[in-house]
């Protein structure tokens, strides 16, 4: 019979330290269903939920309708199982930003695209992806990062370089405007600096993450436009970077096509030669619905629940950046069923830190109770990958589901639900659980 395993979400990237958990719980048969899962498995850890079938759609979706090549942003989540169901969906190209990211992608995808989009990088960790790892394609924002990428590749003359741009704030909702960027003057030198020791070059920029405004694309290609103008070389990549929005409760961001049809648009506008490629970075919208949370309610306070993540945990984002995640609320089927209209809760994270708090409102039925299990949707971007062992709270597990996502985005492929089978699952199972060996 099969055999369910929790795997450790804690990010890939420091598994090398931290070890896989041993004694994770197992059960008789194969379980699919969120619910079945908390039914059988009583966690008191919090568990991620990983929808590969969800991950490969979404990701096959977003391909299909960019008029040019995907790059995952790997910061996102680098969790491999994320990876390899992205891949299955099309991804070939892979944004990597670390030495760690570099080579955990050349590890799973031999032979995948990787291109180094962090305009500041170390000088080893130039020399270790040019070197180790084959990777040609680095960004830059300034001489200096010039100098170096060109000394630590020993000169070499088969490098891209996209020159990222400075954008002024934008709509988005992170702001990524302060930290990285060349002003459209020094942009143009360093475009033309790129083109005397390059065979391919390109710009790069990023309208912030979660950017409800199609036209913001539109207006950064335009600045693009003006530093090719002004540069008087021609590029041979235009990548629009990151930013691509998903739903979250009270917000529904513009259909997927409205943001490809303005940077079509904008593509068009610049009117570069036939051959200019065209690219993107995304992250959050290739991953945010292919992953859910379930935590625990340890106690009940008011409005206010304490559970068992939090900030320093998955849900970094529903601290200070106070992202509301669709909520909904798991009771075994042993206790009553709520009937309880909802309403809007706080969260209290398990650390000490009173700063562990999540104002949401999360809407979740009036009766909800210690004990109680919560799933928070959309958490598959910038979720367990910025887990901390902060005050020993650590122990996270990730399973794999069939379930739909809690939110569906607009313009992206419904996902199915499948209320019988797991009804069905539920039956077959009989809820036995047993401790692997
Ligand atoms: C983080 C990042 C991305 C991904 O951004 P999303 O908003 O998640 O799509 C893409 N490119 C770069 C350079 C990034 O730093």
């Amino acid at each position: 019979m099969a055999q369910i395993r929790f795997r450790s979400a804690v990010s890939p990237l420091r598994r090398g330290t931290t070890g896989f958990r041993r004694n994770a719980p197992a059960v008789r048969k194969q379980i699919t269903c969120v619910d079945n899962l908390i039914e059988t498995m009583r966690p008191a850890d919090p568990v991620h939920c990983l929808r590969p079938a969800v991950l490969s759609a979404t990701a096959a979706r977003f391909v299909a309708s960019f008029p040019g090549d995907v790059l995952y942003a790997v910061k996102c989540n680098p969790e491999p199982a994320v990876m390899r169901a992205l891949y299955e969906g099309g991804i070939r190209h892979f944004d990597a930003a670390s030495p760690a990211e570099v080579r955990l992608v050349r590890q799973m995808f031999p032979n995948a695209e990787i291109h180094y989009m962090h305009p500041v990088k170390s000088p080893g960790a130039i020399h270790q992806a040019y070197f180790d790892y084959g990777v040609r394609d680095f960004s830059l924002d300034s001489a200096e990062e010039l100098e170096k990428l060109l000394e630590q590749t020993e000169n070499a003359g088969d490098l891209g370089l996209f020159i990222r741009l400075a954008l002024p704030k934008g709509p988005a909702v992170y702001d990524l405007s302060g930290k990285f960027g060349a002003a459209v003057t020094d942009a143009a030198d360093l475009l033309r600096a790129a083109r005397a020791v390059s065979p391919k070059i390109g710009i790069c920029f990023h309208v912030g993450s979660q950017c409800l405004d199609p036209s913001a694309y539109e207006r950064a290609m335009d600045l693009a436009g003006a530093v090719i103008a002004q540069a008087g070389v021609e590029i041979d990549v235009l990548d629009v970077g990151g930013g691509f929005p998903v739903s979250y409760p009270g917000v529904t961001p513009p259909p997927l096509d409205d943001f490809m049809a303005a940077i079509a648009r904008g593509f068009a506008k610049l009117a570069l030669p036939a051959r200019t490629r065209l690219w993107c970075e995304p992250g959050r919208a290739l991953v945010a619905p292919g992953v859910s949370l379930v935590v625990q309610v340890i106690k009940r306070r008011g409005h206010e629940l304490f559970i068992n993540d939090g900030v320093y945990g998955s849900l970094s984002d529903a601290g200070v950046p106070a992202f509301r995640f669709p909520a909904r609320m798991i009771r075994p089927t042993q206790a009553a069923a709520s009937e309880a209209p909802e309403q809007g809760f706080a969260f209290y994270g398990p650390t000490c830190d009173s700063a562990d708090h999540m104002a949401g409102p999360f809407m979740l039925p009036a009766d909800i109770r210690a004990g109680d299990w919560i799933e928070l949707g959309q958490l598959g971007a910038y979720g367990s990958c910025l887990r901390t062992a902060f005050n020993g709270f650590d122990n996270a597990r990730l399973i794999d589901v069939t379930d739909r996502p809690l939110l569906e985005t607009p313009g992206y492929l419904e996902a199915e639900d499948h209320p019988e089978r797991c009804a069905e699952e539920a039956q077959s199972v009989g809820y036995i659980t047993e401790r692997a060996a």
